[in-house]
């Protein structure tokens, strides 16, 4: 149960993450994450460097898709402005919005990984579905209602990871 919780990675942000190194472990596609991954929740378009991330990716022939928990109007603003497909409300962690996403890319599961800040949400969700996982820190420490509770939570599966020795954050 403990192991859903657990990414195959985890890394202090995005900008670490690089198409090489990708390439190298056969992934093709992305499936990210938005509020609190790529940029603070609050802030409504991407920065230069996130842009820099997905040109690298797109360059290196790694297709990017945005997966969000979050509405219409956020999702759909900073998505265009990147020019990359996304999905609004995916109600991570349910399976449903991430195996549409991996049908909509036409990549195989196993050659996907998904990136996000919330294990209760992305991680998990990303795991159940079979895909890849790489846990990013969060962009800032504040959070929405939902996400706060989901937090608390996170921090006592976090510690029985550390515990176990499942999970270690490179200083
Ligand atoms: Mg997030």
């Amino acid at each position: 149960m403990l192991k859903l919780f657990l990414p195959d990675q985890q890394v202090k942000s995005i900008f670490e993450i690089k198409p090489e190194q990708l390439r190298e472990k056969g992934i093709k596609g992305v499936i990210t994450d938005l509020d609190n991954t790529l940029v603070a929740w609050n802030e409504a378009y991407p920065n230069d460097q996130v842009y820099n991330w997905f040109k690298q990716m797109e360059q290196s022939g790694i297709e990017v898709m945005i997966l969000s928990n979050n509405n219409k109007n956020r999702v759909e603003l900073f998505s265009k402005s990147l020019k990359r497909p996304y999905v609004y409300k995916a109600n991570k962690p349910l399976k449903r919005s991430f195996i549409k996403a991996a049908e909509k890319m036409n990549i195989k599961r196993s050659e996907i990984v998904v990136i996000g800040d919330q294990l209760l949400t992305d991680v998990l969700g990303g795991n159940r579905s079979g895909f890849q996982t790489i846990l990013v820190v969060p962009i800032v420490d504040t959070d929405d209602k939902i996400t706060k509770f989901n937090r608390s939570i996170e921090r006592f599966i976090l510690n029985k990871l550390e515990k176990r020795g499942l999970i270690k954050w490179e200083e």
